[in-house]
């Protein structure tokens, strides 16, 4: 392993959805703001070899990297925050760690051995712990380990933190638990026991936590520091207040003001590489918490029980809203519950539209009636992938004339298959890390909103989708004004579609939203809040 890299491991403890994730990418901010390369990394317990195939109600959205890993979204958090991709390498579960194994198992790699969760899923665990830091890239790695500490299934990944602790030098290791303390309104209490339990599992486990971060409603009084600390068996400055935060983009300046970073650097005998440098993120804080106008943008599709599945689209609104110092007011509108008798009043009031992506037929006729409202109400739109193809199918349905023209996802049998399935899917048999994944090339056409937004021809997006856009209704389409903007130059596969005789109405098949950050707006995503904003001063 790389001898200079410094490795901290961030567990979780009392009750999960505390936002290790937050708290990772909040450090990892914090750090590279003093110069240090810092990359995240997450370890998921679960049996799926990754969360491709679970439903997003499940698990939120799932995130798709460069290069088409498919990942906890988290990974999502961690790219926002530090501007830098992740990859395939960055989230790794058990089920990963477990195929790996048995693969090597049944090639002979331990030829003669009993193959066991101790030594050999913990080797494989380790393994994965430094791969990023051999890469030899990065001064810090931070693993996140999901789940709570106590959870059988994440009893390996402990096992494999304890173990790392000898495999590194002490001053390259280090362990942040991050825990709840709760207020019990009838004693109006803080309590520590609940941390004190936690902390005791771990020790069971043979880790001592360096630095324990409170996730707490109130702020901690020093007696209550006091006894975490000494129960505990961590110093005094190491138990940090994590108040809850207004935004998750308060976290960095919230931990700088509790000195994470500077009892993380002291422990592992780091120092500074620069005067810590938050301008940018402060920046983008004042644009956030002080907007000049304000807009009303309805999200359609059909996970919006669940707001984590929209995760990366409701962030990139984040971002993108700041740069130009506008409120997004992001509704989220089931797609189900729209219908041709009441759509007009489910969308009212709305500056912008957005279908979201989606799989699957449930709410797709819904979204055929908002994508024709937004088209011909003239209201600015933006569809992506599903979103995409809905707004082809609708044109080609409405203003074409081709009667039940559909994809061949909802209706294999449909006489128009304006959205077919790809060439290269017809020989997949397998539904997990099969779709069109990751990174693909596109280049714009000149005169194009597309163009105005990124302002250059040739851009990168990220994919996930197993159906396109049918090139043998490119002709009729087109004629008819709604054109090709952006094409995959090596295939051919239209990647962007949108209407000449409309204010903006933009479809992309690729998800623009994964590669938003804080320091880079997604363009599209602006340029859609300023069409949003024109459409109101209408
Ligand atoms: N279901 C569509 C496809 O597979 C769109 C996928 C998506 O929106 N991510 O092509």
């Amino acid at each position: 392993m790389a001898s200079n890299t410094k490795y901290i491991f961030i567990t979780g403890g009392v009750t999960s959805s505390l936002g290790k994730g937050i708290i990772a990418a909040s450090l990892g901010k914090l750090l590279q703001s003093r110069g240090f390369s810092v990359t995240i990394q997450k370890f998921d317990p679960y049996l799926n070899i990754d969360p491709g195939t679970l439903n997003p109600y499940e698990h939120g959205e799932c995130y798709v990297t460069d290069d088409g890993a498919e990942t906890d979204l988290d990974l999502g958090h961690y790219e926002r925050f530090l501007n830098i991709p992740t990859s395939q390498n960055n989230n790794i579960t058990t089920g990963r760690i477990y195929n790996n194994v048995i693969t090597k198992e049944r090639k002979g790699d331990y030829l003669g051995k009993t193959v066991q969760v101790i030594p050999h899923i913990t080797d494989e665990i380790k393994s994965n712990f430094y791969k990023l830091g051999e890469e030899g890239k990065y001064d810090v790695v931070i693993t996140e380990i999901g789940g709570c500490v106590g959870d059988i299934e994440s009893l390996p990944f402990i096992e494999a933190v304890r173990q790392a602790k000898w495999d590194l030098s002490p001053n390259d290791f280090l362990v942040i638990h991050l825990t709840l303390i709760p207020f019990l309104k009838a004693a109006k209490e803080l309590k520590t026991k609940p941390t004190q339990h936690s902390v005791k599992q771990l020790l069971e486990a043979g880790i001592q936590p360096d630095i324990l971060v409170c996730r707490t409603e109130y702020h901690l009084p020093p007696d209550v520091k006091k006894k975490l600390a000494l129960f505990c068996n961590v110093q005094l400055n190491s138990v940090i207040e994590a108040m809850d935060a207004e935004s998750i983009y308060d976290v960095p300046l919230l931990m700088k003001k509790e000195k994470l970073d500077e009892r993380v650097m002291s422990k592992l005998k780091l120092s500074s590489k620069t005067n810590a440098n938050l301008d940018n993120w402060k920046d983008f804080l004042g644009k956030l918490k002080n907007p000049t106008q304000a807009v009303n943008i309805g999200l359609v599709g059909k996970y919006v029980s669940l707001p984590d599945s929209y995760k990366s689209i409701i962030e990139a609104f984040t971002h993108a809203g700041a740069s130009i110092e506008c409120e997004v007011n992001l509704k989220l509108i089931s797609s189900e519950e729209i219908n041709s008798d009441n759509f007009k009043s489910k969308l009212k009031d709305l500056d912008g539209i957005v279908v979201a992506p989606g799989f699957g037929e449930r709410g797709f006729e819904g979204k055929i009636e908002t994508v024709r409202f937004a088209r011909e109400n003239k209201i600015p739109f933006l569809g992506i992938c599903l979103g995409m193809q809905v707004a082809v199918i609708e044109f080609s349905r409405n203003v074409l004339g081709l009667e039940n023209a559909n994809s061949t996802e909802m209706d294999p049998n449909t006489p128009y298959p304006v959205i077919a399935l790809m060439e290269e899917q017809k020989k997949v048999d397998q539904m997990g890390g099969t779709m069109r994944l990751g990174s693909y090339a596109c280049d714009l056409k000149k005169s194009s909103k597309a163009y105005a937004a990124y302002g250059k021809t040739k851009i990168q997006e990220r994919h996930r989708h197993r159906y396109e856009f049918n090139n043998s209704f490119l002709e009729q389409i087109e004629s008819k004004g709604m054109i090709a903007s952006g094409k995959n130059p090596e295939t051919g596969l239209v990647e962007i579609v949108e209407l000449k005789n409309h204010p903006w109405f933009v479809g992309v098949q690729f998800h623009p939203e994964y590669k938003s950050t804080v320091l880079n707006p997604q363009p599209l995503f602006v340029k859609f809040i300023q069409a949003a904003i024109d459409n109101k001063l209408k």
